[in-house]
């Protein structure tokens, strides 16, 4: 019989409890799910931007709490053992890779793989040999004395896959790891986390992307922080499997279908109890597909705009009942320990005369198209921070860990 690794029983996540106190109401952003990991599982999570994938394997891999619900590692109760113990649980058995690499900036890509060895005190020797081994088989022998920034998104990629497996963990937990590849990088990423998994490590995979997917054993389908679906590969082919996955995947990827609904729903203050991760787009810019399918557009003309919401309706917002723009830059970190990251969004509040209408901008670029956009249709936009001239300021820049970077020193100034 295989071995479970994790099991969730019920588990919710509702990330600001005082909710309850200043809007009357508790926001889930997991509801009560159940999963299962056994070793030698591959299982992909797709979902909606904003579905809770991310929430989803923070909490079954510790890195959050869960709110309600019982959560197993290796057959222990998390709730029952101390948490330097899951700390340890951790650094011995899980392996993560991120979207974005997350590989320090001043180390060789050498020692890079290392810090997790020198971490735990690992001999010069064993560093060595473990190291010329792992990079062999990603192929990325011949890059070791670079530093980052002189590596292809594709060879960092395969650097972060290098430090994730160097201590040989039982899971590797990856978070949309080919959001920054192009295709031929993001299936070389597949091929090697495949063949890693035929040699028995088990692994986990958030994507928005069904060819992604395709590679895995087992696809669960987030929706609104409930598994609302699961399509087992079973004996299928990587193809079949595939077209199973987008026949689930694309109910709601289908932007356009309902834009070109006529049907509409008005805005009411309800709507914006929830967060709203949304995707800026102008109406005549040519925009890539994947982006539209993993946020969600908000479309302004010049009367409206109009986005569409987790439930796949079109709300139409009338421009005359916004009275003034403010947009402001937020930080979070991402990852753990030396590994950890700042990531920035931008919030971009439109104040009405009674509510406040809050959108998070995930692409710095359309923030600033949407900002020249609603300058020219005459609104005063408050910016504070002054992200707009940092922007210009670093126009070439653009790539996101680097541009936002430098927004924060500059900001810090
Ligand atoms: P996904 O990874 O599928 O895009 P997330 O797990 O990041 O989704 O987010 C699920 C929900 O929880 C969203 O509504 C998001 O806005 C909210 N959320 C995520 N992180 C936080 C946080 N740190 N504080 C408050 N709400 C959050
Ligand atoms: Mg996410």
């Amino acid at each position: 019989m295989k071995s479970i690794l994790i099991e969730a029983n019920h588990i919710s996540k509702i990330y600001d409890p005082n909710i309850l106190w200043k809007r009357g109401k508790n926001e889930y952003a997991l509801r009560s799910v159940d999963f299962i990991l056994e070793e030698g599982d591959f299982i992909s999570v797709m979902g909606p931007s904003g579905s809770g994938k991310t929430t989803l394997i923070n909490c079954i891999t510790t890195l959050d709490k869960i709110s309600k619900g019982h959560l197993k590692l290796f057959g222990r109760d998390t709730l029952a053992i101390k948490d330097t113990i899951i700390d340890d649980f951790r650094n011995k058995y899980l392996g993560f890779i991120f979207q974005n690499h997350n590989l320090i900036p001043s180390l060789s890509i050498y020692d890079n793989i290392a810090v997790p060895l020198l971490l735990n005190e690992v001999s010069n020797d064993e560093i060595d040999n473990k190291i010329k081994k792992v990079t062999k088989d990603l192929n990325i022998e011949k890059i070791l004395d670079k530093k980052p920034y002189m590596c292809s998104g594709g060879e960092c990629q395969r650097v972060a896959i290098a430090r994730a497996i160097i201590q040989q963990p039982k899971i590797i937990v990856c978070d949309e790891p080919t959001g920054n590849l192009d295709s031929k990088n993001s299936h070389e990423v597949l091929r090697i986390l495949s063949d890693m998994n035929k040699k028995g490590i088990t692994i986990v995979l958030v994507t928005h992307d069904p060819l992604i997917a395709s590679y895995s054993k087992k696809m669960m389908y987030l929706y609104d922080g409930s598994i609302i679906n699961v399509v087992n590969r079973n004996s299928n082919n990587q193809v079949d499997f595939y077209h199973k996955i987008v026949n689930v995947t694309s109910k709601d990827s289908d932007i356009q279908r309902v834009l070109n609904n006529e049907e509409y729903i008005e805005l009411n203050k309800e709507m914006f109890n929830k967060r709203t991760d949304v995707y800026m787009m102008i109406n005549d810019r040519e925009y890539d597909d994947k982006l539209k399918e993993q946020y969600r557009p908000l479309i302004i003309d010049d009367e409206y705009m109009i986005y569409i919401n987790v439930y796949q309706e079109k709300v139409k917002i009338s421009l005359s009942i916004i009275k003034g723009i403010k947009i402001d830059l937020i930080s979070k970190t991402t990852g753990i320990g030396i590994f950890s990251d700042y990531l920035f969004y931008v919030n971009v509040d439109f104040v009405c005369d009674d509510m406040v209408l809050r959108f998070k901008a995930m692409n710095q670029d359309d923030m600033i198209d949407v900002i020249e956009k609603l300058e020219i249709l005459g609104y005063d936009i408050e910016d504070k921070k002054n992200i707009k001239d940092i922007f210009y300021k670093y126009p070439l820049a653009y790539e996101r860990g680097k541009y936002l970077r430098n927004t924060y020193k500059e900001l810090l100034k």
